[in-house]
């Protein structure tokens, strides 16, 4: 009976390899691989990494057995995505249905935008846009659902002038939301790329950061031309976007140690791309398709333009809304081949850098002992072909494998 036991465990282990793997105990599992990137923009050769539970105890090219053998392979940490929508779905028809549906379809779409981003080697996102993002963040957390670990916004501030409120105000919205569970705070601060203008006082804006630092939270701030050196003024912790600041602005935010969140193409490749499932929907009138198609090569140019600042800390978020889930990867590509961003740069903005900015360089990142066992690999080296970040073929989020696909 006992035997029998033991081979049934095999062979469901077997099966389990391409689902999700709960660390029972801390049973140590190795990793083997010929080259990884640490995240921090270094590379080991030839290697083991050692996870007990959920984290990477140490890298040792002696470690013995080898559970996941993972050579010929990059391997790298599981990638961060900066800047997501991930309750942002299509509905029943088809057609866009934005973030904040609370329909039993939308629930499974957004749970299924959770899934796919994981697939896609993305095992942190920031979602900043919807409160719908916190029972789905709450859920993954807890085991319950596979998907990245999600930090979630709550409900944004909306930038609607002096609507908005007065600074107190704004103070109270900002306390409101940490109340509800954010983990930072999202500030709409400007229009669009077409129409930059400020949408909240410098007033308003300093109020807003300033409370959130209070309250130990970062902000990010959707921002365009002037709105961004107000952002950095107000003592904001990221710019999302950034188009049309100067490059004065962007130095300026050298100097205070503001991040930068640009796109490089995804989020509008994708409106073109689905556009029979957005026109007509709210926000997206069919005459603003060839406008995005426009926007493209002005959202290239401010791209390089960021990368010209020195010491600027440009950071990876794809803007993901429906249609992008699982295709987050894209906007790498097209920072590099686009732009012109060095391809280990990029791998690091959503690695180490990314966890950085959102203060969570002690769990999640790197390749280091002591930090979460979040693990992709690629088939290809993304260093030489960037095209590689589309073929993940592993994924191990805090020691459990959800994707074995060698
Ligand atoms: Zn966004």
């Amino acid at each position: 009976m006992g035997t029998i036991r033991i081979i049934s465990l095999v062979v469901l282990c077997g099966v389990l390899n391409v689902t999700a793997q709960t660390p029972q105990s801390h049973k140590q599992i190795v990793i083997a691989a010929s080259t990884v990137l640490d995240g921090k923009g270094g590379v080991l050769h030839d290697t083991r990494i050692v996870i007990e539970g959920s984290k990477i105890v140490r890298v040792d090219p002696n470690a013995a057995p080898v559970n996941y053998d993972l050579r010929g392979l990059t391997v790298l940490p599981g990638w961060i995505d900066s800047h997501v929508h991930i309750t942002w779905s299509f509905g029943p028809d088809g057609k866009n249905a934005g973030a904040g549906g609370t329909t039993p379809y939308a629930t499974y779409a957004a749970a299924a935008n959770a899934y796919a981003t994981l697939m896609a080697g993305f095992t942190t996102v920031q979602s900043v846009g919807s409160p719908n993002d916190l029972p789905l963040r709450d859920a993954i957390a807890r085991g319950a659902l596979p998907g990245p670990r999600i930090l979630s916004s709550a409900e944004p501030l909306f930038g609607h002038n002096e609507q908005s409120g007065t600074p107190d105000e704004i103070r109270a919205f900002v306390r409101k939301q940490k109340e509800a569970g954010a983990d930072l705070i999202k500030i709409f601060a400007a229009g669009s790329v077409r129409r930059p203008q400020m949408l909240l006082s410098q007033e308003q804006l300093n109020a807003a950061c300033d409370e959130a630092k209070k309250l130990g939270l970062r902000t990010l701030v959707h921002a365009y031309k002037d709105a961004v050196r107000a952002a950095v003024l107000a003592g904001c912790t990221e710019v999302e976007h950034g188009p049309l600041a100067t490059d004065d602005d962007l130095k300026l935010m050298v100097q205070k140690g503001v991040w930068l969140d640009p796109q490089a193409g995804l989020v509008m490749e994708n409106y073109l791309l689905n556009k029979d499932k957005f026109a007509g929907t709210p926000g997206y009138p069919e005459e603003v398709f060839p406008t995005i198609k426009e926007m493209i090569p002005e959202f290239h140019s401010f791209f390089k333009q960021a990368l010209k600042i020195p010491g600027l800390k440009i950071v990876f978020g794809s803007d993901a809304v429906a249609g992008s889930h699982g295709r987050n990867a894209e906007e790498f590509i097209d920072r590099v081949r686009d732009c012109g961003a060095d391809p280990m740069s990029a791998m690091v903005s959503a690695n180490s850098l990314a966890a950085e900015a959102l203060g969570m360089t002690n769990q999640i990142g790197s390749i280091a002992p002591g930090l979460e066992a979040d693990i992709v690999a690629l088939e290809g080296d993304p260093i030489k072909d960037i095209t590689a970040v589309r073929r993940v073929v592993f994924v191990m989020k805090g020691g459990a494998v959800y994707k074995n696909n060698r």
